[in-house]
């Protein structure tokens, strides 16, 4: 009998959870690194806006930018894990339904008091 109930996390699937958050992780570095060497030719911003190489720069900064943010939060989730409390809410100390860590595995609030948040 599994006593955990279907909503929560086990400890076995924290476990996973890590091991999909550090390919995700390497992942998104490895991404990184493409992005930044096509960082490396700016294009030439005398030309002013006429040239398409800075266009095509700033896309691939924007790019870099959010791959960033996806990084960081990755590690965050990574950090929780180690911690001990990932999946668990900060605020009423509830587990964090399965659902929405799948979709965000950084999360920090359940559900309902993200939504008591957003109010
Ligand atoms: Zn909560």
């Amino acid at each position: 009998m599994d006593t955990v109930p279907e909503e929560q996390l086990s400890q076995v699937e924290v476990q996973e959870e890590k091991v999909r958050l550090e390919r995700e992780l390497q992942e998104a570095q490895a991404e990184m690194v493409e992005i930044e060497k096509r960082l490396e030719y700016r294009g030439d911003y005398s030309l002013g806006e006429g040239d398409p190489a800075i266009h095509t720069w700033e896309l691939n900064l924007a790019l870099a930018q959010r791959l960033q943010e996806k990084i960081d939060s990755i590690h965050e989730a990574l950090r929780r894990i180690e911690a001990g409390s990932y999946g668990i809410c900060r605020k009423c100390g509830k587990r964090i339904d399965r659902a929405r860590l799948e979709i965000i595995p950084q999360a920090q609030l359940c559900i309902e008091c993200a939504r008591e948040r957003g109010k």
